[in-house]
Order: structure tokens, then sequence, then C-alpha cells
């Protein structure tokens, strides 16, 4: 299998000023030391609680943040390293669709010209041109072609995504970061937005990065899945051995909170509450990130970070006990 994009170390850092004179006093580690890849034609997941770090990743991943640190390939070029001109060149294959696509529709844009936007920054198509691909690229999500001169606000939350999925693929992408694409529509036509994106990956041979906090739609979704704690990646595991066989204490936390269907399963489970709160990222415990919370926690937990390491095939943890 090709690797389309590949994460090493990659660490976002936001810093922390305070007073008149702007100091920096420390630093919000919302990436902290990424290391993955991913697939060309695969989903990779991209689970975690809010806050921990996931929308960052996926914006770094795209290059729009500057890295604090870490090496991110895309198809071998670092991209962390490229300059503006040549960033430029390379940004229409990476796009990005959000979880409000509200707050990336323009509202004083008609359709057509919201999803013509990129052809117009990015290629010299004539008019003409433009407006074919634009119908093309409504044909592709399933969108009435008359709907061009119509307003986003005209439309519901699902077709609203519909127009952001369109635009983002009018360059013709190859890797596409979905934050949390169908967090903020109704459960009814969650369905039918995740069966749209998984066509047009298939029919246009994308690569996704899914990011979502729903374990049970990245199930559906994904390949493979990593779990993000706290800027960090704790387990990253085929779907299969994820949800079959987790082996990291978080993983396996969050999926005891995931119901399954058959109720007198059910009812036998057992459920892994975690007590406290997440810490914060400008202050993350030393040693395991997670060993304020982790049931199982061992003295050397909180002095010796455990590595992501490869435990079975293709199963990665960071735990000091899985082994
Ligand atoms: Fe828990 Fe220690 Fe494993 Fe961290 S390294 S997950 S604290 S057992
Ligand atoms: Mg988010």
């Amino acid at each position: 299998d090709q690797v389309l994009v590949k994460a090493q170390n990659v660490k976002v850092h936001f810093p922390i000023h305070k007073g008149i004179l702007r100091r920096q006093v420390g630093s919000v580690k919302a990436v902290d030391g990424l290391n993955f890849e991913i697939r060309k034609g695969e989903t990779l997941g991209l689970v975690g609680e809010s806050g921990c770090g996931k929308s960052t990743a996926g914006r770094a991943m795209l290059r729009l943040y500057e890295l604090t640190e870490g090496q991110l390939d895309f198809e071998g070029v670092d991209i962390a390293s490229l300059d503006p001109k040549a960033l430029r060149e390379i940004r229409p294959r990476m796009q990005m669709i959000f979880q409000d696509p509200q707050a990336c529709l323009n509202p004083r844009m008609t359709v057509g010209s919201i999803i013509a936007e990129p052809l117009d920054e990015h290629t010299n198509l004539s008019t003409e041109e433009k407006r074919e691909k634009v119908k093309s690229l409504l044909d592709a999500v399933g969108m009435n072609r008359d709907f061009v001169n119509r307003y986003p606000h005209e439309f519901s939350g699902g077709q609203r995504q519909r127009i952001g999925i369109a635009r983002a693929l009018a360059l013709d992408p190859d890797f596409i970061v979905c934050d949390e694409p169908i967090a903020a529509l109704d459960v009814s036509i969650q369905a039918q937005v995740v069966n749209l994106l998984q066509d047009i990956q298939e029919r246009m041979g994308l690569t996704y990065l899914f990011i979502s906090h729903d374990l049970s739609m990245v199930r559906h979704i994904a390949d493979r899945v990593a779990v993000m704690y706290l800027g960090k990646i704790v387990e990253l595991a085929d779907k299969r051995d994820l949800y079959k066989t987790p082996k990291h204490p978080y993983t396996q936390a969050l999926l005891s909170a995931v119901p399954v269907p058959n109720p007198e399963v059910e009812a036998k489970r057992e459920h892994i509450v975690l007590q406290g709160d997440v810490p914060s990222p400008a202050n993350p415990p030393k040693g395991c990130n997670f060993c304020t919370r982790c049931p199982v926690a061992i003295d050397r937990c909180r002095v010796e970070e455990p590595e992501l390491r490869e435990l079975n095939k293709g199963q990665f943890v960071a735990c000091h006990l899985a082994e």
C-alpha cells in the first residue's frame, strides 16, 4: 500500500502570552508528537473526546497551522518546510470538510460562486468551463444543477454540507480532512452524508482523515482508527483489532461507553467510568498523559512516558502495561 501522508513527531503548540508586554509564559500543547501514516485510498479515523487536539491535528495535516516541530510528508514531500509558493501549488490536492458548513459558506454568495471560488483562485478555466465544472460537482454530490443561482440559507443543513463537499471537490483533491462532517446534522440525514462521502471516495480515489468523537460512526466508515488523548495518539490499529481487542486503557474506556445493540449483552457489559477531568494541555501530567485518570496506572506511569509501539502487526499502543 502506498503512503500518501506521513506524520513524524508532529507538534502544534500555541504560545500563551501574558501582560502588556505579551511575555510568553507557557504553551498549549494541542498536538504533541503525532506519528502515523495514511495510505492512498484509505480512511483513517481519528477519535477522541472534545479538546483532545483532533481538530488541530486535522488542520495541521493540511498545514493550516505552522508545525512547532516535526515532519509532514505528502507523497514524500515534507510540506512542513515548503515555502508559501510551493505550498500554494500543492494546496489544491488537500482539502477540508468542516463540521459546520454554515460557517464556511458566505451567505451573500450564490451556491455556484461558492463552489467556483477555488476554481477562480487556482485555475485558469474560462467562465463557461467553470460553469460546467460547477454543474458536474452538483451532480457528484446529488444536488440539482438549477441550484447554482440560489443562496446557502435556502437549504437545509444536509444540503449545505453537500455544497461544502462540492466546494472541497472542485480542485480534484487527493486527500480530504473531514472534521466531524456530520456532527451538526440531524440523525436522519447523517447516514446520507456518510454514504455520499463513501461514494465519492470510491469514485474519485480519495484518501480521508475522518475526525469524529463518535466511535460507532468511525467504525462504519474507517479502515484504521487512531485514538487521541491530550494531544497524543494512544492507540492506532486496523478497525477490526481496535474494536475487538482494544489494548490501551483509554480505548477500552471509550469503547465500554458505546452501547451494543443486543440488550442482553449490553446488560452484562462492564462500563469503565473514568475519574476526573482531562488535564489542561497547557500543563499535561508527567510520564504518561493518561496517568491521572488511568484505572490501572502504576508508579512507572508517573515518571516515564510510554512510546507508541507496534504490539501486534499493525496495532500500535502507547502504554507500559500493553505487552
Ligand atoms: Fe495507564 Fe500507565 Fe498505560 Fe498510561 S502507561 S495508559 S497510565 S497503564
Ligand atoms: Mg473539534
